[in-house]
């Protein structure tokens, strides 16, 4: 914890004075032009992995990536946060990452580790379409090329649900929203995009 306050300390000292005109223009408004939906894991940083800054980004996080089904009566976090941002923001696109090494995902593959977990057990139910799309193992994977390909196969799955949100679906239909589906390795930090022609995922950058 103490590491954290000297960080906001330095915050408050270099950082945000040179912030302050944009926090300024901020402060009572925001125009993001990107939804990202990710994993609540630690290590997968969208800001600086993206080099965002505030105003950028409209976020929204949960265990495995997950956009729960649009049939699903129930009120989430994360559905919530996609109709705001998309109804009201009007973000231009959504971006929906996995990320290797993904608990949730492990999770999955080895269901007596959620026996003490009743929450997020019933949380995890929405990555079981995952193996419905798994996607072809990577050699540049490694040992975790099963876990990986069945990571992918969540974020295609996850997109099918973005997708059919109503807001999603009526702002795809009018053109004004993407949907991406990437998959972030932390080892190397390369993302890869899903591409909906081929059903596979690719680099994100050309020659990575
Ligand atoms: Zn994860």
């Amino acid at each position: 914890m103490d590491r954290l306050i000297q960080g906001y300390k330095h915050f408050l000292a270099d950082v945000f004075p040179q912030k302050r005109s944009q926090f300024r223009l901020l402060a009572d408004s925001q125009a993001p032009q990107c939804l990202f939906i990710t994993c609540a894991d630690s290590r997968v940083v969208p800001d600086l992995i993206l080099g965002a800054g505030p105003g950028d980004l409209f976020i929204a996080r949960n265990v495995g990536n997950v956009v729960p089904p649009a049939v699903s009566a129930d009120a989430d976090g994360v559905t919530a946060t996609i109709e705001y941002a998309v109804e009201v923001l009007k973000v231009k696109h959504a971006i929906l990452c996995g990320h290797s090494d993904c608990g949730a995902l492990k999770a999955a593959l080895d269901p007596q580790a959620l026996q003490a977990l009743p929450k997020a057990k019933r949380w995890l139910r929405h990555v079981e379409a995952a193996f419905f799309h798994r996607q072809p193992l990577d050699p540049a994977d490694g040992a975790a090329a099963e876990l990986a390909s069945l990571i992918r196969g969540n974020v295609v799955a996850q997109c099918a649900n973005l997708k059919a949100q109503p807001s999603v679906a009526w702002a795809i239909n009018d053109g004004l929203l993407t949907v991406h589906g990437w998959y972030y390795d932390i080892l190397s930090g390369r993302i890869e995009r899903y591409d909906d022609k081929t059903r596979r995922f690719a680099p994100l950058l050309e020659g990575q």
